[in-house]
């Protein structure tokens, strides 16, 4: 469904992430693991149309996303959730809501059904400032805004950063959930452990470069994964 090629970015003269080539299959769930600064971020950022790469495309569908302005890209059905939520603190949850359908003009109603039937935590409290909600309730309404711009694939930033051990099974839980019900997903997480346990299939980035792939299954058993990120 998306395919990533030969994919470079530079900041300035730093190269973080030096041609990485990989796929992300439809309704799987696939994850990048990797050390702080192994260049996770900037790949889900580029895929989204934050930055532009110095080499290399992206494809989805068979169609050349890589020069599309980030908004373009929504419309085309990838969604970013970026790390840290960023929702608008003195907004309602429902305000924030409405503003991941920005891009669209028909009604919402069946998303924000489908939103709060997903998280019933948000449909209770509709009316409360984001900026009040505890940090799970914040990254439940950083997923559901996501979700209203009714994506192909959602890419989730680091969601358990954070999080209490019993929020993030529950944001787990949640993607689980969200990826039997048809969204494909791309997850970064330095929370190797339970990415990897939900993971169709799996790659580890190394200082800008995939150096592993496989299933989920076959890197949480593997020596090397072990030693260095599950500790
Ligand atoms: P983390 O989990 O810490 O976010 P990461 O794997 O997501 O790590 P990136 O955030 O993609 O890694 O960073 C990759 C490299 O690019 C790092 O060396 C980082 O310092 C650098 N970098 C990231 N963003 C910028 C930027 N806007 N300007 C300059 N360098 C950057």
């Amino acid at each position: 469904m998306l395919k990533i090629d030969e994919l470079k970015v530079r900041y300035g003269g730093i190269e973080a992430v030096k041609g990485i080539t990989f796929e992300v299959p439809e309704r799987k769930i696939v994850t990048l693991i990797g050390a702080n600064g192994a260049g996770k971020s900037t790949t889900l950022r580029t895929i989204a149309g934050l930055v532009k790469p110095a080499h290399g495309r992206i494809h989805l569908q068979g169609e050349d996303i890589t020069a599309l302005s980030p908004d373009r890209i929504v419309s085309k059905g990838i969604t970013l959730v970026p790390e840290g939520r960023h929702v608008f603190p003195d907004l309602t949850v429902l305000e924030n809501l409405k503003i991941g359908a920005y891009l669209r003009r028909d009604s919402l109603d069946d998303d924000l059904n489908w939103v709060y039937e997903l998280f019933p935590r948000l449909k209770e409290r509709s009316w409360q400032a984001a900026g009040t909600l505890s940090g799970g309730e914040q990254q439940m309404l950083a997923v559901g805004r996501a979700l209203m711009s009714r994506p192909k694939i959602i890419m989730m930033d680091e969601p358990s950063l954070g999080l209490a051990p019993i929020v993030v099974k529950g944001i787990f839980d949640i993607i689980k959930e969200i990826n039997r019900q048809g969204v494909t997903v791309l997850l970064i997480e330095q929370n190797a452990n339970m990415a990897l346990r939900i993971a169709d299939v799996a790659y580890v980035l190394e200082t800008g470069k995939l150096t592993l792939s496989g299933s989920g299954k076959e890197l949480l058993n593997n020596e090397q994964v072990k030693k260095a990120y599950l500790g």
